[in-house]
């Protein structure tokens, strides 16, 4: 499966916020969202009244690029969403949250979801004991999410251990840093999910 593999940063600014896209870096004052907020290219700094799709357009982009999918991706994710029971922009949301990459984001054993895919794509994750490299598997209540023996030792995971003991996961998930492993105790609500997105405005733009 694809991924976007442009300037990052350039996404931000087209969406006119930061969207936490690279980790540590966006929490320093380096973020180029702090120093230049307005559109990229030449016309940026132009101020462009949005019409209605382009409202629509811009969140549901915001989305995509906060998940790292690219269009087909999420729009496969959107269409399951749309045949659960219940509300489609918040199933969307929980669909995207019980991505294996968001989990081992979530759980804190890494700065981004794109750090974290990274991990999973190098087999360093097992869920329920086996070694999944797929950073769009999804993830089930119950289910553990443990980093691979093999990988234990590795020196990122030694430090990471020291991080983990000062991270709070989301209600939904338990983490126990010494043995780098986390559990799903629940599936998150749209409360508990702080991705700040109109999901409704998403729904409107694939229902055009
Ligand atoms: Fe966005 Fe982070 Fe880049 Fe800032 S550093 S523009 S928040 S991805």
């Amino acid at each position: 499966m694809g991924r976007y593999t442009g300037p990052v940063c350039r996404i931000c600014r087209r969406a006119g916020e930061k969207l936490y896209l690279k980790g540590e870096k966006c929490l320093t004052p380096k973020c180029p969202f702090e120093r230049r907020r307005y559109a990229p290219g030449q016309h940026g700094m132009r101020r462009r009244k949005l019409s209605e799709y382009g409202i629509r357009l811009r969140e549901k982009q915001k989305l995509r690029f906060t998940y790292g999918l690219m269009e087909e991706q999420f729009r496969r994710f959107f269409e399951e969403a749309e045949g659960m029971p219940g509300v489609t922009g918040e199933n969307l949301l929980q669909l995207l949250e019980r991505r294996l990459d968001n989990v081992v984001y979530r759980l804190g054993f890494a700065d981004s979801r794109r750090q974290a895919r990274q991990l999973v794509n190098h087999g360093h994750f097992a869920v329920n004991g086996r070694r999944s490299n797929i950073p769009s598997a999804l993830v089930s209540p119950g289910d553990v999410i443990s980093v691979v023996e093999s990988s234990r030792n590795l020196e990122y995971f030694q430090q990471r251990r020291e991080f983990l003991k000062t991270h709070t996961p989301p209600n939904w998930l338990s983490l126990d840093p010494e043995n780098l492993t986390g559990r799903v105790l629940y599936l998150p609500s749209r409360a508990e999910i702080d991705t700040k997105v109109n999901e409704a405005l998403i729904v409107e733009y694939y229902s055009r």
